[in-house]
């Protein structure tokens, strides 16, 4: 029998929030090799994970929300140099490194360890989940994939200790790979689309108290700022059988009640996707609560839109706006007018939502704003007495703005990707002077406080 183990590492960073947050690439990738490999054992390491017994016996940090979002548990330390001049301490999320070695050890040394990652400037946590398996089994494989060498693949190969990395997606590259490796591969399936692909395997997870899912992958906008069409270049839409289908196993297998969307475009071609897959649950009796974390697009939001999420029990819906100066919209927000948020709004509120329900999303610390277009956008979205939520800019290898600005000389190429870091980026590069950023955060703390009361 041979030794798979699946390793999601931990966040290394300034502040982390589990907004129902899953690997599910990786999840993806064990239920192709569940189906497709013989003889084979599969583990899977969670060090994000908040659910488990142990890390609840052992570790102090505040209980979930009912809906299954929550804090972290974390451990403050060093920060690395180039952030001395960040007035915020620096910590690693998540389970802490005696747990995560008691578990690898308890697991016992396996052929493989396959290592997933998100940010770029999470590579700390990816490179030190990896230094610890090679200390404990010098002689295994690990190979590395994820966002983060998507973006940055000679980086990755060059600093990661990893055997193999990944560029890209990796469901068809996968099994040709563990071939190669020795293991018995039953068959060798191309996955064509999302629709093709075995659901994600959820079942190695601890608990299950909400499930990330996807309707679609990819988005037909081109935001200067976004990595979706690097990582994603076709916007490719499921088939709402299938989606119907997925839902239903999750709420008969599992009984999950809260479904977490992570669509880059949930909305989208609505009245051929998520408006039909809406109805045919309530016709099949079957309910959720959903949420929509990554932000929908407002320009979508009709009345009978708003009426069907209402009615289907949308209960945090985040909504993209990004920018509230008309002059930058063209640029920041092509998505959408600033008139769009506004009927929006109304047909949301009319449609029975409160409006404490409507967190916004406002862009923090992009190159093109200065502080008094973040205090313009914030007069703006102020009228709506809606909640609001900075989304901070981060300098995305590949995309526009990360190209402009090493073309400008404000980053530079082979510059740590630490300075990627979203807070780091707005503290050491954007155009905002410490005590502007003190003075808006404050303000819009004390206005959410009103709003959300
Ligand atoms: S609309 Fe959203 S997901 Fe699409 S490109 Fe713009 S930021 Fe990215």
């Amino acid at each position: 029998m041979r030794k798979i183990v699946l390793i999601n590492p931990w966040i290394y960073d300034f502040t982390a929030y589990d907004l129902w947050a899953r690997p599910v690439g990786l999840l993806y990738l064990a239920s192709i090799i569940k189906n497709n490999i013989e003889d084979k054992e599969i583990h899977f390491i969670d060090c994000l994970d908040r659910f488990s017994e142990d890390v609840r016996k052992k570790l102090k940090f505040p209980p979930s929300k009912e809906d299954g979002r929550g804090k972290f548990y974390k451990e403050r330390i060093k920060k690395p140099e180039i952030f001395s001049d960040i007035p915020r301490f620096y910590s690693r999320y998540g389970i802490t490194e005696d747990m995560f070695i008691e578990r690898l050890l308890k697991i016992g040394k396996a052929d493989l360890y396959l290592v997933t990652s998100t940010m770029t400037y999470w590579y700390p946590g990816v490179h030190r989940a990896i230094e610890i398996i090679k200390k404990l089994f010098p002689e295994s494989q690990v190979w590395m994939g994820g966002i983060y060498p998507s973006l940055l693949y000679e980086f990755a190969k060059k600093n990661s200790g990893a055997d193999f990395v990944f560029k890209g997606r990796a469901e068809n590259s996968i099994l040709p790979l563990l071939k190669k490796l020795g293991f018995k591969v039953k068959e060798i399936p191309v996955f064509k689309n999302m629709d093709e692909l075995p659901y994600p395997d959820y079942s190695l997870q601890s608990r299950h108290p909400y499930l990330p899912f996807m309707t679609s992958i990819g988005c037909p906008y081109r935001c200067p700022y976004c990595a979706t069409k690097i990582l994603s270049p076709r916007f490719f839409q499921r088939d709402v059988k299938n989606l119907f289908n997925e839902l239903s196993y999750y709420k008969e297998v599992y009984g999950i009640e809260h479904i977490v969307f992570y669509d880059d475009a949930l909305l989208i071609n609505k009245r051929r996707r998520l408006l039909p897959l809406l109805n045919t649950l309530k016709k099949n009796s079957i309910n959720f609560s959903f949420h929509t974390p990554n932000g929908i697009h407002v320009k979508e939001i009709d009345r009978e839109t708003a009426d069907a999420i209402f009615e289907s029990n949308f209960k945090t819906l985040r909504l993209s706006l990004e920018i509230g100066v008309e002059k930058l919209t063209d640029k920041l927000a092509p998505k959408l007018k600033l008139k769009d948020f506004e009927k929006a709004i109304v047909n949301l509120i009319n449609s029975g939502f409160k409006r404490k329900q409507l967190e916004t999303y406002i862009l923090f610390g992009h190159p093109l704003q200065k502080a008094q277009d973040i205090r313009d956008s914030f007069k703006f979205v102020s009228q709506f007495e809606v909640p609001i939520s900075f989304s901070y800019f981060s300098p995305i290898p590949g995309t526009e703005d990360y190209n402009g600005l090493v073309e400008k000389g404000v980053i530079r190429e082979d510059e740590d990707p630490l300075i990627q870091n979203k807070i780091a980026f707005v503290y050491l590069k954007s155009n905002l002077k410490m005590e502007e950023i003190k003075e808006i955060k404050e303000a819009v703390s004390q206005y959410n406080t009103k709003v959300k009361s």
